[in-house]
């Protein structure tokens, strides 16, 4: 795919939209247009003159705003989309880490990347942190950076191995030389950190990873406050050894105490909220609701397709669920009654959007404001009965509309979807690349343990309770096989 630069790319205005911008006071603007000439934003504001030639794209009925970013994605496995829908944590572990995870080959990551990045562009995430902890090698790294090349996007490249101790990849001369490359190459479209977990042991061994870090220049992430993986000593040991630093991004951050926030905090660190992932993987109850006690910037990821969806609108919609519910739960454990939520459908847009530009850095991302870099999306969808009456914009974007409604995105000044078909993309080319990855696997794996590994078993205790109020058998043989069908031999009471 050839690249363009700046200068070859003309201007853009989006007419008649209802803008998000996410400038500081949330502003909403109705019937405004967006000018973009080069990679930026040039003006926002009603009936703007704009430049002979400008391509013209009309958003009425819709919403504009910034392109979302997603701070923590595992793209390689993209390639195994869904079939982790019924694990836990244990069998995401055991499948990756312990048995299969190793199977991966260079052309394996580069299929799940490139299916993943496209998808991601695809929803209107347009800045994704490819959180890369299958590169078991260098030509591993090298695979993934060539399908992020490839998709017209940004991405920050998280180098990471789950195969090896963190302070034993980070120490291989190849990989240093390969980081070190990626930085002298790193650009507006494709950055580089680290990835790695910090596990808590007293002796403090990934010391030497974040020490290659700092050499480096490098920002860590790290998946924090899992629960049964990483906890407190994690977070205090990187405060107390000057690693916590406000590059950092915590993921998940959620089976913490108290001190671990305020240290998380002081250090001006940031915590990635997937809250998708929270709910169903049981890396503890997704942190939003007290995270916000300590004043923690947040920004939202979805993890992983192997599980979630891959879409920024799902992860909005689920945080906010996330956070009332635990609200309201607390309150009436304590007797009480919650009648306003403190989370609103504006701080979720606020995280997908600006909260991923703070927590990387970027003061270049993340709103729509003269100056800022021209990564834009546009929600319309004409033909949906779901895309009107437009009453609350924010609320809209956040329990309304999904994937289908994007309709246009811009990145970096490039249309890269318009009226809802992505642009100058080789989907056919991404299928192909990721059923050979299948068909591998499967093969590797054999038939047997490649079902098993999708079919968790049910836990065996899943008795339906004797109920005093049932004084006649009145269920029928056919709700009977059914209950049983659905819950195993042990619902049938
Ligand atoms: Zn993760």
């Amino acid at each position: 795919m050839a690249e363009l630069g700046a200068a070859d790319k003309g201007a853009i205005v989006v007419r008649h939209a209802t803008v998000l911008p996410m400038d500081r006071p949330r502003s909403v603007l109705l019937d405004t247009d967006v000018l973009i000439v080069g990679n930026e934003v040039a003006a926002v504001g009603a009936g703007l003159e704009v430049p002979a030639g400008a391509e013209e794209i009309d958003a009425s009925g819709g919403i504009v705003m910034p392109g979302m970013i997603d701070t923590h994605r595992h793209l390689w496995q993209t390639a195994m989309r869904g079939y982790g829908a019924d694990w836990t944590l244990t069998q995401y572990f055991v499948w990756y880490y312990l048995e299969h995870g190793r199977k991966f080959r260079p052309e394996d990551i580069y299929a799940g990347n490139l299916l993943g990045a496209i998808e991601a562009i695809d929803a209107g995430v347009t800045t994704t942190v490819d959180w890369s902890h299958g590169l078991q090698t260098v030509d591993h790294a090298a695979a993934a950076v060539d399908a992020l090349h490839a998709v017209p996007a940004r991405f920050v490249l998280a180098y990471g191995n789950i195969q090896a101790a963190p302070w034993e990849w980070t120490a291989q001369p190849e990989v240093r030389r390969f980081l070190r490359e990626r930085k002298d190459a790193a650009d507006d479209l494709l950055g580089v950190q680290l990835a790695f977990d910090v596990l808590g042991d007293p002796s403090f061994p990934e010391r030497a990873a974040f020490e290659v870090a700092r050499e480096l220049g490098l920002p860590v992430t790290t998946h924090a406050g899992v629960w049964g993986a990483t906890n407190d000593d994690g977070i205090r040991l990187m405060h107390e050894n000057g690693f916590a630093t406000p590059e950092t991004v915590y993921v998940h951050a959620a089976t913490l105490d108290t001190d671990s926030y305020l240290r998380i905090a002081a250090s001006g660190g940031s915590v990635s909220v997937s809250t998708e992932s929270e709910q169903s993987a049981g890396q503890g109850y997704p942190p939003t609701w007290q995270v916000r006690r300590f004043d923690i910037p947040v920004s939202i990821s979805m993890d992983t397709s192997v599980w979630w969806s891959g879409d920024l609108f799902s992860a909005m919609r689920t945080t906010l669920g996330a956070d009332r519910a635990r609200e309201h739960l607390e309150a009436h454990v304590a007797g009480e009654t919650i009648t306003a939520p403190h989370l609103r459908a504006e701080h979720v847009v606020e995280w997908a959007t600006r909260g991923g530009a703070q927590a990387l850095k970027r003061d270049d991302l993340g709103s729509l404001e003269v100056g800022k870099k021209a990564d834009l999306v546009v929600i319309k969808n004409d033909q949906s009965p779901v895309s009107f009456p437009l009453l609350n914009p924010y609320g809209h974007v956040a329990f309304q509309a999904q994937r289908g409604d994007v309709h246009t995105v811009i990145i970096d000044g490039l249309v890269v979807k318009r009226d809802h078909r992505l642009v100058g993309i080789d989907l056919a080319a991404a299928r192909t690349a990721v059923e050979n990855t299948v068909d591998y696997l499967r093969g590797e794996l054999g038939e047997d343990v490649w079902q098993a590994g999708m079919h968790p078993e049910l836990p065996a205790d899943d008795k339906v309770l004797d109920n005093p109020y049932t004084y006649t058998d009145y269920r029928s043989a056919s709700t009977r096989e059914a209950r049983e069908s659905i819950f195993g031999e042990s619902a049938a009471t």
